[in-house]
């Protein structure tokens, strides 16, 4: 037999094949009674622990062979083979108590591998009576109900379980998603003056993979006195199958010394341990400990425990769920909160007010908000610089609306500087373009665990330097684990995930509504254009039969006016030829929009020449006009461009009271790749800056009719509209008596 194949017994088990140790085998029992496997049909002994002598009287030798007549009676007998016949029975089920020799038994008897394993347990006569035991079971499961928290919950199922045992520590003791173990809950006798286990996490590998396959099988283990020695089976094989017996569900099973060995140095010299289950899978145990002595609990007591265990189980899941579920619903509460917060502006910054707390959402250490280069912090998080760099790698790395780690480093190493704090990330997707993020931060679970043991080391010379054991330290120690967090529940992922979507959801709606809102504004817009050029149009007509007549008036009877009458006469004149130019401007500006124009790339050095060209005539001379660096090509209609830098520059000329006056024509080096900044800057009288928006207004000026050479108001108007309809702003910036820049942006040919 190859050593690969061999198999690893209680007689050749180490810390280096503990893990393929085959508990089931164990090939002998504990000493507080007597193991008899007996064939079906006609009750004939095969196998016997070697303490028969002892116990029942015969020696296991001489019960081998014989039928199980020469320790029960016929009764009794009768009793197992109605037992036998009435179920599967696979696991021991308790048939009688029996006298024999004076000592009284337990009989429990269960099937496996096709023989009958008959228990003989030793019976041990001080213990409550069943009657009073059942009474403050029922009590107990009372208030167990009445609890409302698992936390409570578990504490007095463990301090009920010590009540009726007797034992002197008492754990639940629950397994987490990593195997590691967590004591939850501990009952401890107050006089023994124990340290106390609670809160301690042990390392997976404190409890063997073949120990877990057993738990599962059997609810209740007992082991009265954890320095027993071994009572070996005779023979070692089973005869009908030629193999060792699998004495997984016997009472009496020998444990694997490995065990043995950890009890031991935890002090404790007496266990009995319960499954606690949950949906049918080991979600933890409740482990009771006698540290003064060796403990025997009778079966009376046993089966109320395992009673108590299971109800525990069923309680206990029960309570896990209303606990989940309470979460949940404060996961929703959450959502439904933060939704009707919205101010109903798709303006992130606005729309989250930063009174919202986000830490009130999932479980977490801090919380931010991100977008624009902003940060909003809450709790414990890292510094603003640290979140935006974490954001910015977020919008280039994860695809994802929702991202969740346990670990943020191993994505992102740099975030190592900050693990204590942040070692979990939850992070929602508000969009991508300027890293906007809802941001959940966990601290790293060193910060939160205390070890029992170094998880590291898990096993430990003993003195002689020999044989290995199990860890005898259980001094509390901080390792692990390093640089995770406790992981995000898939609860949580769906809340964020749930959460997003009621968000984007108002942010759409808003987005909706600002866009029918923006389109009213529209209509309107062009409705006053559509007015104001009829007007205009229509109102010429008019306007120029008075001028006409006027000027009639004035060329026939001049003469025969008196001077006053012929001032008012040319008063008249002047007004009409104003109110031309006034309903020209308003004509002019109306189109702008309205008539549907052609866009194009513009070279912008090309219209800037052009504007210099036609306004050289008027300030021949005057005025230093100059390019001072190469223009962009930009989208737009060269037309209007041309009217936006006329009525620019000849502005510039205009209002300037210097001896030598200079307008400058340029651009900004490059800010945006879609959109460009173009300026004209002049050395003239300046504009407060109360006047910075006022001068955009529709015939508005700031200096008399005829100072600066008059005009009528409507200049910049145009100019501002002509940009806006071009996608662009327009702003000024200006020192007074010394200069005036229009800043006015385009959009660049080619941009994306
Ligand atoms: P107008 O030039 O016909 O008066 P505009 O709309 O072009 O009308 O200008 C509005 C007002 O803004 C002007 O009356 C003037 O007071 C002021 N303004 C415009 N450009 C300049 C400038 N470059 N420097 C100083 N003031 C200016």
């Amino acid at each position: 037999m190859s050593t690969k194949a061999k198999m690893i017994l209680a007689q050749n088990v180490d810390l280096s094949n503990c893990d393929r140790e085959q508990i089931q085998y164990a090939g002998a029992i504990l000493p507080h009674g007597v193991l008899l496997s007996i064939r079906e049909q006609d009750f004939v002994i095969l196998q016997a622990s070697v303490n028969t002598a002892t116990m029942l009287g015969p020696a296991a030798e001489q019960l081998l062979g014989q039928s199980l007549a020469v320790v029960l009676n016929d009764s009794e007998l009768r009793t197992i083979r109605e037992q036998l016949d009435s179920g599967v029975l696979d696991t021991p089920r308790r048939a009688f108590r029996t006298l024999i020799r004076e000592l009284q038994f337990d009989v429990f008897i269960h099937r496996v591998d096709g023989v009958i394993i008959t228990e003989f347990e030793q019976h041990t006569g001080n213990h409550q009576d069943s009657a009073s035991l059942y009474s403050s079971v029922h009590a107990a499961l009372t208030d167990l109900q009445a609890t409302e928290t698992v936390q409570s919950f578990l504490d007095l199922a463990v301090d009920r379980v010590r009540h009726y045992t007797g034992f002197d520590r008492v754990l639940a003791y629950k397994f987490m998603e990593d195997d590691t173990g967590w004591v939850r809950s501990e009952s401890l006798d107050p006089a023994a003056g124990f340290v106390s286990y609670k809160g301690l996490r042990y390392p997976a590998s404190d409890i063997p993979q073949p120990a877990r396959r057993l738990f599962a099988k059997t609810w209740l283990r007992h082991q009265p006195d954890i320095g027993y020695t071994p009572v070996p089976l005779a023979p070692q094989a089973n005869p009908l199958t030629g193999g060792p017996l699998d004495l997984s569900c016997a009472l009496l099973r020998s444990v694997s010394v490995m065990y043995s060995g950890y009890l031991k140095n935890m002090g404790t010299h007496s266990s009995l341990v319960m499954n606690l289950l949950r949906d049918g899978k080991l979600w933890g145990l409740l482990a009771c400990h006698n540290h003064r002595g060796p403990l025997h609990v009778p079966y009376e007591v046993r089966v109320a425990c395992e009673f108590m265990a299971h109800m525990v189980s069923y309680l206990m899941a029960a309570k896990e769920r209303s606990e989940e579920s309470a979460y949940a619903v404060g996961l929703k509460t959450f959502e439904a909160k933060f939704a009707s917060s919205f101010s109903g502006d798709p303006k992130l910054e606005r729309t989250l007010p930063a009174s919202l707390n986000l830490l009130g959402f999932v479980r977490a250490g801090g919380a931010a908000r991100t977008g624009n280069s902003h940060v909003i912090k809450q709790g414990r998080t890292p510094s603003s610089e640290q979140i935006l760099a974490l954001a910015q790698w977020l919008s280039a790395h994860s695809p994802n609306d929702i991202f969740t780690t346990n670990c943020l480093s191993s994505h992102l190493p740099e975030a190592l500087t900050y693990a204590p704090i942040a070692s979990g990330l939850l992070a929602i997707r508000l969009s991508k373009t300027d890293h906007q993020y809802l941001l959940w931060f966990r601290p790293e679970q060193t910060q939160t665990v205390h070890w029992a043991g170094d998880p590291a080391k898990p096993v430990d010379l003993s003195d002689d330097g020999e044989r290995l054991m199990p860890r005898t330290s259980f001094a509390i120690w901080k390792q692990t684990v390093q640089f995770t967090s406790q992981p995000w529940l898939d609860l949580e992922r769906a809340a964020a995930a749930d959460l997003r979507s009621s968000l984007m959801e108002i942010l759409i709606r808003e987005g909706e509504r600002l866009y029918d809102l923006y389109a009213d504004l529209e209509r309107s817009r062009n409705e006053l254009d559509a007015f104001a050029y009829v007007a205009s149009h229509d109102l010429k007509e008019p306007l120029r039969g008075i001028s006409n007549y006027a000027k009639m008036l004035n060329a026939d009877y001049a003469d025969r006016l008196d001077q006053e009458g012929r001032d008012r006469l040319e008063t008249l004149i002047r007004l009409s030829r104003r109110m031309d130019n006034l309903l020209d401007s308003l004509l002019q500006y109306s189109r702008i929009g309205r008539i549907a124009d052609t866009y194009g790339e513009v070279d912008m050095n090309a219209v800037a020449k052009d504007a210099i060209d036609s306004l050289t005539a008027q300030f021949v001379n005057k005025v230093d006009i100059r390019i001072t660096s190469s223009l962009p090509t930009v989208i737009g209609t060269e037309s209007r461009l041309l009217e936006v830098l006329t009525n620019l520059i000849s502005n510039a000329a205009k209002y300037n009271d210097k001896a030598v006056k200079w307008v400058e024509i340029g651009v900004e080096p490059e800010t945006s790749d879609k959109f460009c900044e173009l300026y004209v800057r002049d050395n003239g009288i300046g504009i407060l800056p109360e006047h910075n928006e006022q001068i955009f207004d529709i015939f508005r000026r700031l200096h008399g009719r005829d100072e600066f050479g008059g005009g009528a108001g409507a200049g910049l108007t145009i100019v501002k509209k002509i940009v806006e309809v071009h996608g662009g702003r327009i702003w000024v910036e200006s020192v007074m008596n010394e200069q005036t820049t229009f800043r006015f942006t385009l959009r660049r040919a080619g941009g994306k």
